[in-house]
């Protein structure tokens, strides 16, 4: 047995008001008069966040549009136009939920690798550290602060550039930051987290370590959206710590079920990662039956709308394309199922998922 011997983010701040000590952080990292690049959620343009943002000399605060999860055509457009403004950046900074997070460490790594994104799609194909990169999110469930990937839809695939310089060097977690996100949003997000404890914790691939951090992360999913009788600060702080705890769960185990589903969806759909999980999750009874029982508690609870029938008019050919894709998640299904997942999970059973949905 091989242990993988995994890169984490280097340093971390975390806090209510730590937004405010980025100049400080950010000014050792400056490299002669090359500029910082904030790679900012376009949600924030025109309000009060991106008026603290510590814009200096040549810097540029770039609102980057997440309304589709990112493309690797949209990161090679980013790091195209840096390279050509400036030559090089002293570093990228992501604000902004998974999307922008994912955005910026695509951008920082194809920096200095040469070619399209597309072509590090992948594991540990990235050869070269990027620029110096930071992530502070604004939305608290994916985990994207500490992960080793950046999930992008390519032209064949949407896969991430999973590799050791991936990781952010360092990531500013301020809870206020999250303080306006929409109900809706708030969820979709939060339940990426708790899809991610749940299936870390009844995984074949759980050891201490990925325990450790999914139990605490599931506790404090808990807190907020089951015992907590109404969304308050200290919700926004305990969510961020969910999301990071549970992102380091499933940094040393690995996802399951309902991520290989929604992957098919969101393919074909282009359906965004948190509510296309919560489709799927809500669905998965046979697979995870405590989880789903708690979930449709905290989606009633919550008052959250779940889309319905998502997949009613679709052909048999698009049928198989999300089925292609789902089984292509190997990894995850071994986690979910076990060695023998392929005997347990057929095409005819997956299709028949897919038409609940
Ligand atoms: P998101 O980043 O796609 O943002 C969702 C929406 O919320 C957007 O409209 C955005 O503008 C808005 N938003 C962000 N912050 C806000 C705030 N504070 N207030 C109001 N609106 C706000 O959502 P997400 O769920 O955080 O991220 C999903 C993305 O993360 C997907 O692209 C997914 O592939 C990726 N992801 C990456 C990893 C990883 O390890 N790299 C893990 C899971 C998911
Ligand atoms: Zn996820």
């Amino acid at each position: 047995m091989k242990f993988r011997n995994f890169k984490m983010v280097d340093y971390v701040v975390y806090g209510r008001g730590a937004f405010d000590q980025l100049d400080e952080i950010l000014q050792p990292r400056r490299i002669g008069d090359k500029p910082m690049i904030f790679l900012v959620d376009h949600f924030f343009e025109g309000k009060p966040l991106a008026q603290r943002v510590p814009v200096k000399g040549k810097d540029k605060i770039i609102y980057v549009d997440v309304t589709y999860e990112p493309k690797t055509t949209y990161v090679d457009v980013l790091a195209n136009q840096l390279k050509e403004e400036f030559g090089t950046v002293s570093g990228i900074i992501g604000i902004g939920g998974g999307s922008a997070m994912d955005l910026a460490k695509a951008v920082s790594l194809m920096m200095t690798n040469p070619g399209s994104s597309a072509d590090y799609q992948g594991w540990d194909l990235v050869k070269v550290a990027g620029v110096y990169k930071v992530g502070i999110p604004t939305l608290s469930g994916t985990g994207a602060e500490v992960s080793r990937t950046t999930v992008l839809t390519g032209p064949t695939r949407k896969l991430g550039m999973n590799s050791d310089f991936t990781p952010f060097d360092q990531i500013v977690l301020d809870p206020e930051l999250c303080a306006n996100a929409p109900a809706n949003q708030r969820f979709y997000t939060g339940m990426d987290c708790y899809i991610h404890c749940i299936e870390s914790l009844t995984g074949t691939y759980l050891n201490e370590f990925s325990k450790s951090y999914g139990e605490k992360a599931l506790e404090l999913c808990r807190d907020v959206f089951v015992d907590k009788p109404v969304w308050d600060d200290e919700c926004d702080d305990k969510l961020m710590m969910a999301s990071y705890a549970g992102g380091m769960s499933i940094a040393y185990s690995q996802v399951g079920v309902a991520h290989a589903v929604s992957y098919g969806l969101s393919y074909l759909l282009g359906t965004k990662h948190g509510i296309g999980n919560c489709i799927v999750f809500d669905k998965l009874e046979e697979y995870y039956p405590e989880g789903v029982k708690e979930f449709k508690y905290m989606v009633e609870k919550n008052h959250i709308d779940i889309p319905q029938n998502i997949c009613a008019n679709l052909t048999d050919e698009q049928f198989n394309k999300m089925i292609d894709v789902s089984l292509g998640m190997k990894p995850l299904w071994e986690n979910a199922l076990g060695k023998d997942w392929e005997k347990i999970i057929s095409r005819e059973k997956l299709r028949a998922l897919y038409e609940l949905l």
